[in-house]
């Protein structure tokens, strides 16, 4: 698999057992239908990201993304209350491609956000 920002070469990147296409140029990553939602709950997933994020904010310019997997311009995804989260997904395979060091946010926020529900909810009581 070509890496659908860069044209570079993708490699497979197992985490536990979910495997991931990294790109071994611009260090962007792959992931299949509901893999990324699966490893952010992952403790230590964060790990797979390896790229810098510098280097990621390049990529974020690019927003003309054709999906390696069908072939589907994929459409650029911004958080509205986080707009530093943004990736591609595609609405067809449902696949996502985060450049480097995205990840990491996506998954950290997740967690910041889990302990915001849980701190918001035991104030109700
Ligand atoms: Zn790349
Ligand atoms: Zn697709």
């Amino acid at each position: 698999m070509k890496c659908p920002k860069c044209n570079g070469d993708m490699e497979s990147v197992q985490y536990e057992d979910i495997e991931v296409d990294r790109c071994t140029s611009c260090e962007g990553i792959w992931f299949d239908m509901l893999e990324a939602d699966k490893l952010r709950t992952m403790s230590g997933s964060e790990a797979i990201d390896t790229g810098d994020p510098k280097l990621g904010r390049e990529y974020d310019d690019i927003h003309n993304v054709i999906c390696p997997k069908c072939q589907t311009q994929m459409i650029h995804m911004v958080d509205r209350r986080k707009p530093y989260i943004q990736y591609e997904a595609c609405t067809v395979c449902y696949g996502l491609f985060f450049d480097a060091g995205e990840f990491r946010q996506f998954k950290h926020q997740t967690v910041l956000d889990f302990f915001r529900n849980l701190s918001a909810r035991s104030r109700k009581k």
